[in-house]
């Protein structure tokens, strides 16, 4: 009796440094499993902000090349397609004029390009958004459209370009936009600014700027006083020519742009070109 006794305690001894060794093995893989697993987590989220960062530099190349590509297509815009036009209008936008320019491209379905001048999107960006919203290309004219101001020096040319671009993507409400196009006032070349803006025009490609001047233009701004006169002029500057930039305005006082402007559609859809915006050349 005693000595079955004696021999179950010692089965239950065995039994229980079995269990024990059982519950040391088990805790002993847990712990091999979790490390395991951790590092195979860290290892994958090593990985994924590697694919991350290179999906980020992607973008960052993309952007770069298609930046590139247009400053590079805008400087060959005479020279891309057939037969296309470019309406372009400077230093708006303005209370009286712009709507109603606005207005008419809506009711005719043709798109523009606009070179605004941050001095004036800073007091009617709405204006600036509608266009925006509209589907026409909003680019740079410089914040003053003061000579002795914005032609002091390269740096005054591109402090008053970034000015602009701030005010452009504060009225339309995007911090990322960038037109990659300025205007110079007055014009790139034959001009007493002519050697301050061509020394700053490759500061500006540098930095993916191009510009762009015009082939033809209804002269409102230079001594056009008429209907009559700005579509002498225009007829006189579009005529035989390919691919046309046309410079018209749409400031407070250039009513007349506005009056003319069926005439110059309707003359471009009769002679078979295609109106462009800078959109077209991304
Ligand atoms: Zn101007």
């Amino acid at each position: 009796m005693k000595l079955d006794i004696i021999e179950v305690k010692k089965e239950n001894g065995k039994k229980k440094f079995a269990i024990t060794l059982l519950i040391i093995i088990l805790i002993f893989v847990l712990i091999f499993i979790l490390v395991k697993n951790s590092k195979n987590n860290n290892k994958n989220t090593n990985e994924y902000v590697e694919e991350e960062n290179i999906i980020e530099n992607n973008i960052q190349e993309n952007k770069t090349n298609t930046s590139q590509k247009l400053v590079e297509n805008i400087s060959n815009i005479y020279n891309i397609g057939e037969k296309n036009v470019y309406l372009t209008f400077d230093d708006g936008p303005s209370k009286t004029v712009t709507p109603l320019i606005l207005d008419l491209l809506k009711e005719k379905d043709v798109k523009a390009t606009f070179f605004v001048l941050g001095s004036r999107a800073e007091l009617y960006p709405e204006l600036v958004k509608r266009a925006y919203d509209e589907g026409h290309y909003i680019a740079n004219h410089g914040y003053s459209h003061i000579y002795d101001n914005l032609y002091a020096s390269s740096e005054t040319i591109i402090s008053e370009f970034e000015t602009t671009e701030n005010l452009i993507r504060q009225a339309i409400q995007d911090e990322n936009y960038e037109s990659h196009l300025i205007r110079f006032p007055g014009g790139s070349k034959g001009n007493q600014y002519s050697d301050i803006i061509s020394q700053t025009i490759p500061i500006l490609k540098e930095r993916n700027i191009a510009y762009l001047d015009w082939n033809a233009l209804t002269g409102e701004s230079s001594g056009k006083k008429t209907k009559e006169a700005m579509w002498e002029n225009f007829i006189w500057t579009t005529e035989n020519k390919n691919n046309i930039v046309l410079l018209m305005h749409d400031a407070g006082d250039k009513i007349l742009v506005y009056e003319l402007l069926p005439q110059i559609i309707e003359y471009f859809t009769n002679n078979g070109y295609t109106f462009k915006t800078i959109y077209d050349l991304f």
